[in-house]
């Protein structure tokens, strides 16, 4: 007997739906994936989104409530599983799996954790979507990118971590806020190590061209009487103190992990602030993933922007690299 279905419509093409072409996939359903899930979806850049997570009936859930909001977004299909086929053919796969920072710990801290957690994910991964871009977002970003790009096999240009796509952003808003100036025309990098010893580069923080450092040469030093300083002291806290406050963050990452998922989506080749291989970059030697203004688009990172540091900058660097390595060198993975 006919159904409904076979009543109401009539059948123009007999073959299956062809796959994915613009596929997101998000490990790990906790506060960071999520906000980084509705980011996504809000910005319309996935055809398709797969959440993947250990704990099934929480997947689940989250996995139907974004379904109930389907009438309001522009992704046809949200899939969710323990699984990776269930990821199968994904361009971008954000990694937010993982151990988050209790109040007060270091982001360091948390290495040995989560590197083993990564060893059940990134071959998976790989498995199923062998010619995506990873997005590692969990801590410590920098070493846990270096233990996803080993892990994965993949090109380095291919494994990214979010690094200070979110310390920069911090640092734009704070100085947007000193000034009364929108984030957005408040032109500031923050470079190296996402987090504790993260770099602010005074020297090329403007606003229309103008040269902070040049009209106020005291910027960022210890005898400025309006201690700019502070500003990257406080991006340093504000995860600490966002901890503090609500128990994690995840707002801003999820919407900074969606500017870079839209850099990559749609091919922009936009500059970002993000953690990739720096060795041989400012006389490091060893092979750590920290942030440089990168160049991205569809295939990953294309090219790394030469900053022009100053020495103590390109010092404060090559000591994040050596904190780093200093850690991965004994990880076991
Ligand atoms: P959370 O505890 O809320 O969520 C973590 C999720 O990972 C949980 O749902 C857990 O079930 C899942 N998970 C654990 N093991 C897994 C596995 N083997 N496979 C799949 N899923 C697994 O934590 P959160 O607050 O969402 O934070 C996630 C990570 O993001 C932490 O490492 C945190 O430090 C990091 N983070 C990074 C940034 C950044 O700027 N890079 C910012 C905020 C948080």
């Amino acid at each position: 007997m006919a159904t409904v279905k076979d009543k109401l419509i009539g059948h123009v093409q007999t073959s299956q739906k062809g796959s994915p072409r613009n596929k997101i996939t998000i490990v790990g359903v906790g506060a960071v994936g999520m906000a980084c899930a509705i980011s996504v979806l809000m910005k319309d850049l996935a055809d398709e989104v797969a959440l993947v997570d250990v704990m099934e009936d929480k997947l689940k859930g989250e996995m139907m409530d974004l379904q109930h909001g389907s009438l309001f977004l522009h992704t046809s299909k949200i899939v969710s599983g323990k699984d990776y086929s269930v990821t199968a053919g994904s361009k971008l796969v954000v990694v937010t799996a993982g151990a988050r920072q209790q109040e007060g710990e270091s982001r360091l801290n948390l290495v040995q954790r989560n590197v083993n957690i990564f060893k059940h994910i990134i071959p998976d991964i790989v498995k199923h979507s062998a010619d995506c871009i990873i997005l590692v977002v969990s801590n410590p970003v920098d070493i846990l990118t270096y233990v996803a790009w080993k892990l994965s096999g993949l090109p380095m240009h291919r494994v990214i971590g979010s690094g200070c796509n979110l310390d920069s952003a911090r640092f734009r808003y704070l100085m947007g806020e000193r000034l009364g100036i929108h984030s957005s025309s408040c032109h500031a990098w923050v470079i190296g190590e996402h987090g504790d010893s993260s770099v602010p580069v005074w020297s090329g923080m403007n606003v229309a061209g103008v040269s902070l450092k040049e009209i106020h040469p005291e910027i960022g030093t210890d005898h400025d009487k309006e201690n700019w300083k502070k500003v990257h002291k406080d991006v340093v806290d504000s995860a600490y103190e966002v901890i503090k406050l609500k128990g994690y963050t995840s707002w801003a990452i999820g919407m900074s992990v969606a500017d870079l998922g839209e850099t990559i989506m749609k091919n922009l080749c936009k500059v970002h602030p993000i953690s990739t291989m720096v060795k041989e970059f400012y006389g490091i030697t060893n092979e750590v993933f920290l942030s440089l203004p990168c160049v991205i688009d569809n295939h990953g990172i294309s090219n790394v922007v030469k900053m022009v540091l100053k020495p103590d900058e390109e010092k404060q660097l090559q000591q994040s690299a050596t904190t780093l390595w200093e850690i991965q060198k004994d990880l076991k993975f």
